[in-house]
């Protein structure tokens, strides 16, 4: 077998370990989709009742304002009540103070049941908080051995690839270029061999010509239909890995 033809095979052999572990690495994330999606999914509860949870922490703090600022007017009026004159005046603002303290137990009966809602509120809002949390917990650690098994396929990936490198080196490098297009375009097939007066790939028959310039073994061909180099193995071999 020619030497080039060799340094191709490995070539494509590194070449298929970089692309399973690649492919495996990819897997990985999928393992933790359906916690990722608890996840989202606890997450989108607890912003929504924490939304909730301030919108009527808002409407408390205006509520008791009112209330405070009512309760001043009134506290106010009654100093002022001292030091009128007539009867007519008089009356008017007891008549004033009434009112204003009528419609303040209007608004306290308002926060008394804002108050309900708000207590409400802030019981849902730990709980979501509890359960995010939960899930969190478990999400982190499972992103981390993630993480850390991604990692050491990168690493395993890195020495492949370094592999590939010294294989390539002993290659010409427009060689290796449509080698590698072949290979990402044949699924992962560059290089097969010829049998029988066919390709082993495409299982095109071969041209007379064509199948002894591959028995030469002297120099590289091409299939003609399917463009994967092609090199030649006798038929009473069985080939490995076939
Ligand atoms: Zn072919």
């Amino acid at each position: 077998m020619m030497e080039q033809v060799k340094f191709l095979i490995d070539l494509q052999d590194v070449m298929s370990q970089a692309k399973r572990l690649e492919e495996e690495k990819q897997r990985i994330p999928l393992e933790v989709s359906d916690l990722k999606s608890l996840f989202d999914e606890r997450e989108a509860s607890f912003l929504a009742a924490n939304q909730e949870f301030e919108a009527l922490r808002q409407l408390r703090r205006e509520k008791e304002r009112e209330i405070e600022e009512e309760r001043d007017k009134v506290e106010r009026a009654k100093a002022k009540l001292m030091s009128i004159k007539t009867n007519k005046e008089y009356y008017a603002m007891l008549k004033e103070i009434e009112g204003t303290r009528r419609s303040n137990t209007a608004r306290e009966d308002e926060l008394l049941s804002l108050l309900s809602k708000y207590e409400e509120a802030e019981k849902r809002l730990s709980e979501r908080k509890a359960e995010l949390d939960e899930v969190t917990g478990r999400y982190r650690e499972r992103m981390v051995d993630v993480e850390a098994r991604m990692g050491s396929f990168d690493e395993n990936i890195g020495k492949i690839l370094t592999r590939k490198r010294q294989v390539a080196s002993k290659l010409e490098a427009g060689l290796v270029r449509r080698f590698e297009m072949i290979f990402e375009r044949r699924d992962g097939l560059a290089i097969i061999a010829a049998r029988n007066s066919s390709c082993t790939g495409c299982h095109m028959n071969i041209s007379p010509q064509l199948f002894n310039l591959l028995q030469r073994e002297d120099r590289i061909h091409a299939c003609p239909n399917c463009s994967r180099i092609l090199y030649y193995e006798p038929a009473e071999e069985k080939a490995a890995g076939e």
